[in-house]
C-alpha cells in the first residue's frame, strides 16, 4: 500500500479555543476552557490527515501547552515531515523521535494525523490499522466537578435518567481531604448501586495523608482511587497499592512504556489510565497497555479533555483493548459548548460508539473552526479594510 512516490505537501496548525460548558474543577487550576491545538497534513495524493493536541489546564497540568505544540510541530516537526513518506508512519515518527526529544503531546498529534491519512488512503478504520477492534461501543464517565454536593448529585442524576453516564468521577486534590470525602460519601449514598464514583487526587495528597485517607475513601463506597501522590513517588504508590483494598489507579506517573514497566515491575498501581498524549501517541500507548496486560494490571480509558478529533482517536486505540474493566472518560467534547465536528460522536447508553468511517472516521465543521479559531481576529483584520477601501 504505501508507495514511496506519496510525499507530506502541507503542515497546517492552528489553536481553537472553547468554552466549557462550565467551571471545570482540578487540584491545580480551574478550566473556563479548553485550547485544541488541530494539525492538518496534506499529502500528494490528495488525502488530508487530522490530529489534535490539548493538555489540562494550560501548563499547570504537564510540560506542554497547546501553543508549544503548534510552536513545536511548526519549527520541529513539518521539516521532519515534509522529508518523509506518509505512506511509512511508524518510520516518520522514528525519525521524529530521533530527532525530537519529550514534546509527547506534539508527537501525539502528528501521529494521529499521519494515521487518519492512512486510514482515509487504504478505507481502513484508525481501530484496525492500530491491531483491530474488539469492542464498538465504550462505558464512558463523567466528572463531576461543581464543588457544591446538591449540584453534583442533581447533575449525577440528570445523566443517569438521560442513560448518559453511570461512572462518576470527583475531583478532589483540592481543598480539605476530610471534608472532600464527606462530599464524595453524600454523593455515592444519594446515587448507590445505579453509579460507580471514583476519585482523582491530581498527586495532591502526602502518603501519610493518603494511606490515612483510603479506608475513608473506602467507607464512603468508592470503587477507584487515581494518582493519590507524587507521580515521582512509585514505590509510596506500591506501598497504597498493597494496602488499600480500593483499587489505586496510576495516571500522571505515566510516561509512556518505560514509566509503564517501572510503576508495574514495582506493582505500583492495580489500574492504568492509559492516555494517548501522556503516552506519545497511539502506538506508546498501546505498548503501555501491552504492559498493563502482562502484568495483571486493569485498564482504563484516560483523556486530557480532548476534542472530537483526539476523543476519536483514543476511542479507536482503547477499542482495540482485549479488556477495558474499567471503562473511560472520554467526555471531552461533551464539556465543550461548541460541537466542531460535522457530526458529533454518539454518546449514548452509558458510552461512545467507535466511528466507523475510514481513518479517525470523522470531519471537522470547517464552519465552527473558523469562528472559533484564534487566529479569526487577526485573518478579519486583513479582510475588513479592504472591504472599507471597496466602498
Ligand atoms: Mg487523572
Amino acid at each position: 500500500m504505501p508507495t514511496a512516490s506519496i510525499q507530506i505537501e502541507q503542515v497546517e496548525t492552528f489553536l481553537v479555543d472553547v468554552p466549557t460548558i462550565r467551571p471545570h474543577q482540578l487540584a491545580m487550576t480551574t478550566m473556563k476552557g479548553q485550547t485544541l491545538m488541530i494539525v492538518r497534513i496534506r499529502t500528494s495524493d490528495g488525502v488530508v490527515g487530522i490530529g489534535e493536541g490539548t493538555t489540562i489546564g494550560g501548563l499547570s497540568y504537564g510540560a506542554e501547552s497547546p501553543e508549544s505544540m503548534k510552536l513545536t510541530i511548526d519549527t520541529y516537526l513539518a521539516p521532519i515531515l515534509l522529508q518523509c513518506d506518509p505512506g511509512r508512519v511508524a518510520l516518520t515518527m522514528a525519525a521524529i523521535g530521533k530527532a525530537v526529544q519529550g514534546n509527547h503531546f506534539a508527537k501525539c498529534a502528528v501521529e494521529i494525523a499521519l494515521l487518519d491519512a492512512m486510514g482515509k488512503r487504504t478505507g481502513l478504520a484508525l481501530s484496525e490499522l492500530l491491531g483491530g477492534r474488539q469492542h464498538d461501543r465504550l462505558p464512558v464517565a463523567w466528572t463531576l466537578a461543581s464543588g457544591e454536593t446538591a449540584r453534583d448529585i442533581e447533575e449525577a442524576e440528570g445523566m443517569l435518567a438521560r442513560r448518559r453516564h453511570n461512572i462518576f468521577k470527583l475531583k478532589i486534590g483540592k481543598g480539605d481531604p476530610r471534608a472532600n470525602i464527606a462530599h464524595v460519601a453524600a454523593i455515592k449514598r444519594a446515587l448507590g448501586e445505579r453509579a460507580s464514583v471514583r476519585v482523582d487526587i491530581n498527586q495532591a495528597w502526602s502518603e501519610a495523608t493518603a494511606s490515612a485517607m483510603l479506608p475513608l475513601l473506602r467507607d464512603a463506597g468508592v470503587d477507584l482511587v487515581e494518582q493519590p501522590i507524587a507521580l515521582r513517588n512509585v514505590r509510596g504508590l506500591a506501598r497504597l497499592a498493597r494496602e488499600s483494598s480500593v483499587a489505586i489507579m496510576a495516571d500522571e506517573a505515566l510516561h509512556g512504556p518505560e514509566s509503564a514497566f517501572n510503576i508495574a515491575q514495582q506493582a505500583g498501581a492495580d489500574v492504568f489510565a492509559i492516555k494517548i498524549m501522556q503516552s506519545s501517541g497511539l502506538f506508546a500507548a498501546g505498548k503501555v497497555a501491552a504492559i498493563a496486560e502482562a502484568a495483571g494490571i486493569g485498564l482504563y480509558g484516560g483523556t486530557m479533555l480532548e476534542g472530537g478529533v483526539a476523543t476519536a482517536a483514543s476511542a479507536h486505540l482503547f477499542s482495540t483493548f482485549a479488556k477495558l474493566e474499567w471503562g473511560t472518560e472520554l467526555f471531552g467534547p461533551l464539556l465543550l459548548t461548541e460541537e466542531i465536528l460535522e457530526e458529533p460522536l454518539d454518546y449514548s447508553e452509558f458510552s461512545l460508539a467507535v466511528p466507523t468511517g475510514p481513518g479517525l472516521g470523522i470531519a471537522l465543521d470547517e464552519c465552527q473552526i473558523s469562528l472559533f479559531r484564534r487566529d479569526r481576529a487577526e485573518r478579519s483584520i486583513h479582510v475588513v479594510p479592504r472591504l472599507m477601501t471597496g466602498s
